[in-house]
């Protein structure tokens, strides 16, 4: 007889272990990655994911949802570089994500030891990788010359490594969301309100439309939302404690897309990622992404920013635009120009008569240190947090899900556990070039009144 059924047919193991529950909020890569990794250790276990927009929509607000993202691991800090390893290694191999990786180099103009600190985490890492930090005038004539009229101001070496690439991330987003409700995650597309607290504990979380949805662990993966879900739930709970104050700070970046022509496409269809990097003085790092099979060549601007509002009485924090899609596609012209300095930046004037297929700002939510946060909530049982992608998070999404797992175990690592901590010594943001410090008030076109 199997040891775990009685004579009547009842499995004991099932009546002392009740079904594990979860409800993860924000199908974007930290929440997605979560369910699949979930559902796969506990196929049995009841797992909710629950998103404003629906999985295959062709409009989402997730900075995840994307025609193209850099998927690198070229990173000077030595963790996110070894992460950013792990995940590639399953971009590589793994046929449910292999479709959506292009290993096509990245070509990175460096402003200082960037190269060089890349390099020694590699080989401190024992990873043999086609990496190399090349003289600029060598570099200048690397792939045909095609970023030989780049702005070369300040730059020390360029960071060739030809095993990093891009990933198609909208369409992998979607695969791998198709294939975590197939092992039987249940999506649901609803817009959560508050969580549903209880003498400080989190049971589950309250929809606009007036749903419930309960569970043993509430996740919230919910990037650039998460500060106003928080600050609308400790209203409601009348709990100051479960606001993020300063934890998290909402960001956008303005994306732009230029068509190439029957001439140009061939020129660069088989490019490398482009990065221009700047220490924290100047800006953030800039970056240009290959073309997509629309023949749409990618860039993001230099402004960050965030959006500061009022969401409860007395409590002003940064969250995306009221509106169904954040007004992601009203774009400024102030932000359009961020677009065109990008342009330049990488190819001069050559340039300028490309035309825009489209604009998008784009939200993630940031930390000062651009550390995630994957972590128990410190004030409320029940309820952890992973999300703070800071304008890097979607090359991870491979792996992300395992380490979520992890922290919801209480598994994880000492030195991941203190990094990505919910309360936790935070930088001055002076020393990080991807910081918002633009406010979105002011970039915006203004309108003469008559
Ligand atoms: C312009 C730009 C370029 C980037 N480029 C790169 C890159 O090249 N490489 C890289 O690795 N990273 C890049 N990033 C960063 C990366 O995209 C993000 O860090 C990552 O996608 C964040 O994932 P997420 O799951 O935290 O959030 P998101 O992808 O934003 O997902 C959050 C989800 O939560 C849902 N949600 C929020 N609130 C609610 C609610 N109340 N109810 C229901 N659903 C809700 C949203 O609908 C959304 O689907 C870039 C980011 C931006 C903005």
């Amino acid at each position: 007889m199997d040891i775990g059924i009685i004579p009547d047919g009842t499995d004991i193991s099932k009546m002392t272990s009740p079904r594990r529950s979860y409800v993860i909020v924000g199908a974007g890569v930290f929440g997605v990655s979560t369910a699949y990794h979930l559902i796969q250790k506990y196929p049995d276990a009841d797992i909710t994911l629950v998103d404003r927009d629906a999985w295959n929509s062709d409009n989402r607000v997730a900075a995840s949802w994307d025609w193209n993202k850099v998927v690198r691991a070229d990173y000077d800090d030595l963790i996110y570089c070894r992460l950013a390893i792990e995940a590639q290694d399953v971009f590589k191999s793994d046929p449910l994500w292999q479709p959506y990786f292009h290993e096509t180099g990245v070509y990175w103009m460096c402003r200082g030891s960037y190269a060089q600190d890349v390099i020694r985490n590699y080989k401190t890492l024992g990873r043999k990788a086609e990496i190399s930090a090349v003289p600029v005038a060598e570099a200048k004539e690397l792939y045909d010359g095609l970023f030989k009229d780049a702005d070369y101001t300040g730059v020390t070496e360029v960071l060739i490594n030809k095993t990093s690439g891009w990933a198609a991330a909208g369409d992998c987003l979607l695969a791998v969301t198709k294939r975590a409700i197939e092992l039987g995650v249940k999506y649901v597309t609803q817009e959560v309100s508050t969580l549903l607290m209880d003498q400080g504990r989190c049971r589950g979380v309250c929809t606009k439309s007036g749903k419930s949805f309960t569970a043993d662990h509430v996740l919230l993966c919910t990037g650039a939302y998460t500060s106003k879900l928080l600050e609308l739930s400790a209203d409601e709970a009348g709990d100051n404690n479960l606001r993020a104050g300063s934890r998290i700070v909402a960001g956008g970046i303005t994306t732009g897309m230029a068509v190439l022509d029957d001439e140009l496409f061939p020129q660069f269809e088989k490019m490398p990622v482009g990065f221009q990097g700047y220490p924290a003085e100047i800006g953030p790092f800039m970056g240009s992404l290959p073309p997509t099979k629309d023949r749409e060549i990618k860039w993001w601007g230099p402004t960050i920013f965030r959006n500061t509002v009022e969401v409860t009485p007395g409590y002003q924090i940064s969250a995306p635009p009221e509106g169904r899609d954040f007004g992601q596609w009203k774009v400024s012209k102030r932000l359009q120009e961020d677009i065109q300095a990008a342009k330049r930046l990488f190819y001069g004037k050559k340039s300028e008569n490309w035309p825009m297929a489209k604009h998008r700002i784009c939200w993630d939510a940031f930390t000062t240190s651009g550390d995630f946060i994957i972590s128990p909530h410190s004030s409320a049982k029940g309820l952890y947090i992973a999300t703070c992608g800071s304008f890097h998070g979607f090359k991870f999404f491979p792996v992300l899900g395992r380490y979520i797992t992890q922290m919801l175990e209480g598994d994880l690592a000492p030195e991941l556990v203190q990094k990505w901590a919910w309360d936790r010594e935070r930088p001055d943001p002076a020393l990080n070039p991807e910081w918002p410090r633009a406010e979105m008030n002011d970039l915006q076109d203004t309108v003469a009144k008559l």
